[in-house]
């Protein structure tokens, strides 16, 4: 047994099967590339979740990391501590938006997303107390709290969990008119993801979004976007609601919110949104660290001066017109924007991720039948006409 398969059976003598990985263990890390204990080099074509974007262990991220751990990691919010304040006008003026509420996972943020928007509802909208709904969307992804789940269409998500959060409904993605019809004077929000990540890279109808926003404000009910894994570039944007130019009322954030280094996430927006909450209402012990502000601060330092969001709509322009060129009848689309590519194939994509990894290319299948290409976005082009030679042995003609 090499060590590789050592580690593998000791992840599942011991831990929760909650998760069903690829047989591969990754112990280094670099860039875009990522290697076993046996020395085997893989690509990472799927950076964490998009909570890579910026690349394994960018080295101002982690320049800022070893730098803050000399100093205080910790200190509850208790106090003050001097790497918030920065963050908060850093995040404020990346999203154009008042006020900051720093978490640490984004199924967290989501969650004081829906609170605060609760909140709203009862506070400034005239909302009947405990009247509040919210609208999801089919396909969606929100994390894997209760709130989340209970706004989820799938029924693996929520099976034995019960009972879930009352006050939600969910319309299918892209129709309009289902979302019209939804909409009632108690209706405090929209959740949406401006590209569906884990349905499987799906992107709205044109002009969804921005008709989507403008009911919002007919009917003076919040659009929240989350862009926790669409958002900072990963899109070819910056965040994936700028394709169509909506502003959300609040932005969730997360993944490369702490460049693949320390968890952090958070929600954005108005003071007339997030001044709801006063000392007590809500909170985190971890939420707004120094070591995760820090980190966070560096990492958004990347994406900008980095450019990731051009460069991933370069890049993945040229890759999506690559993987279009792919000759075999199981392939049912190829989609995409930016570096945040499916490839849905008419069968399921196991069997092929698990070829691809043989290959040297680690991705991994969402929602069964589609392969998701979302590498980091320092990729370089020569690297993707490597992992294209790769997929093209694997996926091409059959
Ligand atoms: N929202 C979206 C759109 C996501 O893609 C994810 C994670 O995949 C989450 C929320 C949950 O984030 P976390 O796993 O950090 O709780």
């Amino acid at each position: 047994m090499n060590r590789s398969e050592q580690l593998i059976e000791l992840t599942e003598k011991y831990g929760a099967h909650n998760y069903h990985p690829l047989p591969i263990v990754i112990s280094k890390a670099e860039g875009v590339w990522v290697q076993d204990p046996e020395g085997n080099r893989y690509m990472d074509m799927l950076s964490a979740y998009s909570a890579v974007n910026q690349g394994h262990r960018h080295p101002k991220i982690i320049d800022a990391l070893m730098k803050q751990t000399e100093r205080v990691t910790l200190t509850s919010r208790a106090f003050h501590n001097d790497q918030l304040g920065p963050w908060y006008e850093k995040v404020a003026k990346l999203t154009g938006k008042e006020m900051v509420l720093p978490m640490n996972t984004g199924a967290e943020a989501v969650e004081t997303a829906l609170k605060a928007a609760r909140r709203w509802g009862y506070f400034l909208k005239g909302v009947p107390e405990d009247q509040a709904e919210i609208i999801a969307f089919e396909g969606n992804f929100h994390g894997r709290t209760l709130a989340a789940i209970s706004l989820s269409s799938e029924a693996e998500y929520k099976r034995g969990f019960g009972p879930l959060l009352p006050g939600i409904k969910v319309v299918p993605y892209g129709d309009i008119e289902a979302l019209r019809s939804a909409i009632t004077k108690n209706t405090v929000a929209i959740l949406i993801e401006p590209i569906q990540g884990e349905a499987g890279i799906v992107v709205p109808p044109e002009g969804f979004l921005k008709e989507a926003y403008n009911l919002c404000h007919q009917n003076d009910v919040l659009f929240v976007a989350d862009e926790i894994q669409s958002g900072l570039g990963r899109s070819g944007k910056m965040f994936a609601s700028d394709w169509e130019d909506v502003v959300p009322d609040m932005y969730i954030l997360g993944k490369a919110l702490g460049g693949g280094v320390f968890p952090i996430s958070c929600v954005a927006a108005n003071n007339d949104i997030l001044g709801v909450f006063n000392p007590g209402s809500h909170g985190s012990t971890f939420g707004g660290n120094p070591l995760a502000c820090a980190v966070s601060n560096a990492a958004i330092d990347v994406i900008i001066d980095e450019k990731l969001p051009e460069r991933s709509l370069k890049l993945g322009n040229y890759f999506i017109e690559k993987l279009k060129t792919l000759k075999n009848p199981m392939i049912k689309e190829v989609r995409g924007k930016g570096l945040f590519i499916g490839v849905e194939l008419f069968e399921p994509a196991r069997t092929y991720t698990e070829k691809l990894k043989e290959a040297g290319l680690l991705c991994k299948e969402t929602h069964e039948n589609v392969i998701r290409f979302a590498p980091p976005l320092i990729i370089t082009k020569e690297e993707l006409d490597w992992a294209f030679e790769k997929i093209g042995k694997v996926l091409g003609s059959e």
